[in-house]
């Protein structure tokens, strides 16, 4: 048997027994394997690393632990969404859509309230937000009676708004929304704009540097020139 053989056959066996110490894994107590589980159940948290943020917690103080999980709770208990742009905030307007400061004609049509952080990291936006709160995505049964559109066309119209800056990911589905979204509002009152494609295709928003992203918002365009390109 050759070498590279012999070395395929060891990853073969290596594998197979890896896989059954994974579906075999035991802990010493119960209360640690739910703990564990818990862990594990988090977006790109793994086993291994769940059982040292396990392990890790069982070492602090009590009351530090407490107020770990206390934060936990008060978070998905407690937190509300802004009236007005669907941001988490701790009051029914969040900081950014009661500020004075802010113009409130301008509003910024995000996927998350992750890309309302991105936008903000760049410190060169000075409107509103709309949190659409997801993008359509027939695979994933998301249609836009899932998304907040409605609100957005009162916003729209209540508040007056003079532009509408189109800031979804330049993704399949985050070009669909754009354009459902568009065919939607658009009026002749109104200014609708997509942040420049200095956001590579395919990229998420969150996922751009603050300069880029700064930058994509500042040179935006007229959204029915973008489309033509
Ligand atoms: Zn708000």
């Amino acid at each position: 048997m050759k070498l590279y053989q012999i070395s395929s056959h060891l990853h073969f066996y290596c594998y197979f027994w890896k896989l059954k110490k994974s579906t075999l894994e035991q802990y010493s107590s119960k209360l640690l394997q739910n703990a564990v589980d818990a862990f594990a159940r988090l977006p790109g948290i793994g086993r291994k690393t769940a059982l040292r943020l396990v392990l890790h917690l069982l070492k602090q103080p009590l009351e530090e632990v407490e107020l770990f999980g206390e934060s936990i709770t008060r978070l998905r208990k407690e937190v509300i969404y802004c009236q007005k742009c669907h941001n988490i905030s701790d009051r029914h307007l969040c900081h950014i859509c009661s500020s004075s400061a802010r113009d409130e004609t301008l509003v910024c049509v995000v996927e998350n309230i992750r890309d309302v952080i991105a936008v903000e990291n760049t410190g060169r936006f000075n409107g509103l937000y709309h949190v659409l709160g997801g993008i359509i995505s027939p695979i994933d049964g998301i249609g836009p009676n899932d998304l907040n559109i409605e609100s957005l066309i009162n916003r729209i119209k209540e508040d007056k708004v003079k532009e509408v800056i189109l800031a979804l990911s330049t993704t399949m589905e985050g070009d669909t929304t754009n354009y459902y979204i568009y065919k939607i509002i658009n009026t002749p009152d109104l200014k609708v704009t997509t942040i420049a494609r200095g956001i590579a295709i395919g990229d998420e928003l969150e996922y751009a540097d603050e300069i880029t992203l700064g930058r994509s918002i500042t040179n935006r365009t007229l959204y029915e020139n973008a489309m033509s390109k």
